[in-house]
Formats: C-alpha cells, sequence, structure tokens
C-alpha cells in the first residue's frame, strides 16, 4: 500500500458509476456486531498469528506464514492440490482457489493481498511492533492495517464460506504475494507467470481502497483505487573538464546543474482532466467549503480556469490529481573541496498519469532543463499501468458491502501514486480494483510508520465486507 497523498483518477470517464452513486450521505455505521461469532474469532486468530511473524525483508519468515495460511485453509475442506506455497528467493506466494461449480460460466475472480510488511525497529515503538496489543480503541502491531489486515479477512472469509457450503458460480482465487513492500519479484510472478491466473476476469485488492471517516468518525467517502500514476526517477549529470578550485572558469558542472533544477522547479506539466475528475472535484468541493472548495468546484466547471488549477496546486493532496509531476530528491556533486566539480547528478522522481508514456516524460525534462549536454538515465524499470475503468458489477457489489454498513455513502474511484500489487495485474491486462474494508480517519493512518494502528471497532464492521462482495459476484443471488 502507498502512504503518497491519494489522487483521483483522471482521462478516464466513469459516468456509469455515477450514475449509480449520486447521493452523499454522511452516516454512521448500522448493525451490531457479533464478536463471538465463529468467523469472527477465527479472523482475529489469524490476525494474531500472522502479526507475530515478522515478515519484513530477508528475514525468510514468509514461507512460514504461507505454508500457516494454508494449512488453515486446507483444514477449512479446500483441497491440498488447490492450495500452492510457491518459494520465491527468500520469500513465496500463496494462491489458493476456490473451486466453483462453473455455472455462470464467468472467467475467475483473483483476490490479492501482500503477506510482507515493512521492517519496523522494536526499539523504536511504543508497543512491541509483532505482537498484537490493544487499548479500548485500537489493535496495535506492524501489519495491523498494511496489509496482514487484509490477508487475514480473504483467508478468513474463504473458510467461512466453504463451512457454510458456499458453492461460487465462478473461481475465486486467492494470489497473496511475498515481497510487495520491497520488489514485487513475487507479485511480478503472479501476475506474468501463471496461466492459470491470466485469465482472470478481473482482481480485487484488500491493500487500498477503502472508507475516509472525520473526526467525529462519520463516514465521508469510500475510495476504489482503480489505477496507479506511475513511479518513474531518473538521475540527472553534467560533466565538467574540472580543475583546481584557484582558478575557477566560467562553466561548472553545479552551476549547471543548479541551472537544470531551476528549471524543473519552474516547469509544471499541464493540467489535465476528465468527466470522472471533474465529478470528484465538484463532489469534494461541496463538501469542503472554503475557498478551496470554491477553487474545486470551478476547476470543476471549467478546468481551464487557471486561477482555479494553480489553487489546488497549491494543495500537496490535490496537485497529483491534476497533471503529471516530477521533483528533485537528492544531489550528488563534486570530489574534493579544493577542485572543481567534474560532476553533478540530481535524482529527479516523477509521478505520472496512466496514459502519458515514461518516454515522453524524458522528452519533456530534457527539454525543459535547457542543457543538451545533460545526460539523462532512467532508474530501474518503471510499471505503466492503464487505469481500471470501474464496471457497474463490481460497483454495485462493492456497494453492497459498504452500504451495508454505511447506507447511500458515495463511492468514488481514485488513483494513487503508485505502490501496490494492482499495478502488475492492470499492466498484465487484469483490470484490478483495491476495495478494502477499512474506514479510518486519514490522522489515524500510521501505515509504514511507528505504532501502526487499526480501529478495533472497524476490524469486527468489515468482518462481512468480502463475503457480501464475493456473493454478490460469485453466488446465485448475483446480479453480474
Ligand atoms: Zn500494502
Amino acid at each position: 500500500m502507498s502512504l503518497l497523498p491519494i489522487v483521483f483518477v483522471q482521462e478516464s470517464p466513469m459516468r456509469y458509476f455515477f450514475a449509480l452513486f449520486t447521493i452523499l450521505v454522511l452516516s454512521q455505521p448500522v448493525a451490531a456486531v457479533d464478536k463471538t461469532s465463529d468467523h469472527a474469532r477465527k479472523t482475529l486468530e489469524i490476525y494474531t498469528r500472522i502479526i507475530a511473524m515478522e515478515t519484513s525483508k530477508n528475514l525468510g519468515n514468509v514461507p512460514g506464514m504461507a505454508n500457516y495460511l494454508a494449512d488453515e485453509l486446507r483444514a477449512a475442506g479446500f483441497a491440498a492440490k488447490d492450495v500452492e506455497v510457491i518459494p520465491v528467493g527468500e520469500t513465496a506466494a500463496l494462491v489458493v482457489k476456490y473451486r466453483g461449480d462453473g455455472s455462470s460460466g464467468k472467467a475467475p475472480i483473483l483476490l490479492l493481498g501482500h503477506m510482507d510488511v515493512v521492517e519496523a525497529l522494536a526499539a523504536d515503538w511504543e508497543r512491541p511492533p509483532f505482537e498484537l496489543t490493544r487499548d479500548d480503541k485500537y489493535f496495535y502491531a506492524r501489519g495491523s492495517i498494511d496489509n496482514k489486515l487484509g490477508i487475514a479477512q480473504l483467508t478468513a472469509t474463504f473458510i467461512r464460506l466453504k463451512k457454510e457450503g458456499f458453492v461460487p458460480n465462478r473461481d475465486l482465487i486467492i494470489a497473496f504475494s511475498g515481497d510487495e513492500e520491497t520488489g514485487m519479484v513475487s507479485t511480478r510472478m503472479l501476475a506474468f507467470e501463471r496461466d492459470d491466473l491470466a485469465g482472470a476476469a478481473f482482481a480485487l485488492n484488500s491493500d487500498a481502497g477503502g472508507g475516509t471517516l472525520d473526526a467525529n468518525g462519520k463516514a465521508i467517502v469510500y475510495g476504489v483505487q482503480a489505477a496507479e500514476k506511475t513511479f518513474a526517477t531518473w538521475e540527472v549529470t553534467v560533466r565538467n573538464p574540472g580543475g583546481h578550485s584557484s582558478r575557477p572558469r566560467a562553466d561548472n558542472a553545479i552551476y549547471d546543474l543548479a541551472d537544470i533544477i531551476k528549471n524543473i522547479q519552474a516547469y509544471r506539466f499541464p493540467v489535465r482532466w476528465s468527466d470522472m475528475t471533474r465529478a470528484y472535484f465538484r463532489e469534494s468541493g461541496k463538501q469542503r467549503g472554503g475557498d478551496l472548495g470554491a477553487a474545486m468546484i470551478r476547476f470543476a466547471d471549467k478546468p481551464e480556469d487557471v486561477a482555479a488549477s494553480d489553487r489546488l496546486a497549491r494543495e500537496p493532496s490535490y496537485v497529483g490529481a491534476t497533471r503529471t509531476t516530477c521533483v528533485v530528491t537528492m544531489l550528488r556533486a563534486g570530489h574534493a573541496e579544493n577542485a572543481l566539480p567534474q560532476s553533478a547528478t540530481a535524482t529527479v522522481n516523477c509521478r505520472i498519469f496512466p496514459g502519458v508514456r515514461v518516454a515522453e516524460v524524458e522528452a519533456v525534462l530534457k527539454e525543459v532543463s535547457g542543457n543538451p549536454a545533460a545526460e539523462f538515465v532512467l532508474q530501474g524499470d518503471p510499471t505503466e499501468s492503464p487505469v481500471s475503468e470501474l464496471r457497474p458489477d463490481v460497483a454495485a457489489a462493492v456497494g453492497k458491502a459498504v452500504h451495508a454498513r454505511y447506507p447511500h455513502l458515495t463511492l468514488i474511484p481514485y488513483m494513487e501514486s503508485g505502490g501496490t500489487d494492482g499495478m502488475h495485474f492492470r499492466k498484465a491486462g487484469i483490470p484490478t480494483w483495491a476495495v478494502s474494508s477499512r474506514f479510518m480517519d486519514p490522522d489515524d493512518m500510521f501505515a509504514h510508520g511507528l505504532n501502526e494502528r487499526m480501529p478495533i471497532d472497524g476490524f469486527y464492521a468489515g468482518l462481512d465486507h468480502w463475503s457480501i462482495i464475493l456473493k454478490q459476484l460469485a453466488g446465485p443471488g448475483g446480479q453480474e
């Protein structure tokens, strides 16, 4: 899961979606939750057990966690051949097939999550990071949100449905990765090397998406993650013959690089919009009010309104929703205090809209640099992934799960700045939406950070989330 500011999908009209969910109602949760049900107890048991497994990178603990989950699923009645732990270097992936009767003739649904977690240094935490602890309001632990909540819920939901005797009308397939927070090697294996997964109709990811609560616990909106910006980084280097610092020359690698940096700082990529982002800003503007809200509404009405897009560009949370962004994040230059620099290098990190090619952005940066001699070297292998246009059947199923808790709440697709397994599945041609059960106040959000925590009420209130969605999409009452 990415913690970068959320931005909203552009270039992707989803009018039918807004036709379904145009009413915004601030609401409190409905229906009390039975915390003693078999499903509640099983979910908490799995959550507790897997949180105690320190699955940060290079510790080699992910295969043990995958095997534990596999044992639980086999004990619940899944056939051994349908529960597969796949070693990938020091980590592992888990694939579990919930066989359908095929009566719908529809392709399988993939269910995503990741078993690894970001590292946590116990000395810095107020509580032990790899033990589930609690107070009146929260569960605390590394992975309590990202993403062992999703792993526990999906696993326990498979167990629950199996025990209920539920037979889906199409295959449901868990595809858990084991290094989402680092190399995503296991993710790429699942997305690109498994013929049995490649034919899926779509994937639902437990690692992002979810509801936003205000400070009073009222639900504001439910976000469906439908796209991710492309994360791309360049190193920009300027070279110079150098020399003795007592004999300065007119040209200088550091000065030349400084000019380039100032040019990049001054450049803004063109504003982009779509019917969907305009609808998003119109709705958000009404909720927010004030001069920012007014700017959102003006942008929605007329995206060419430069004053409005300039106002949004001043907000770190919204600038990314209006354009591609690039920013200088690191510097390296010179080799001695008494020598003219022979090279100077800046790191430029960009968040690129889906549909805009990495190569296009590189061409723009080269031109903007104003220095034809500057060398641009793209770092790594950025993943360009398309927007997943939300399907009405998926929107309806997720809406049913959300509205069971918060009637009439608005669902809005959004794009994040990059960082979940979903981008690889989207790139592989499998539309992917992240639709976690989580409802949180953004100020409560400590994923990746110290003292990561999950509201206990939300943990229990979300217990039916996945079974409602799966029964709707693969059950006899499904509306697809
Ligand atoms: Zn995550």
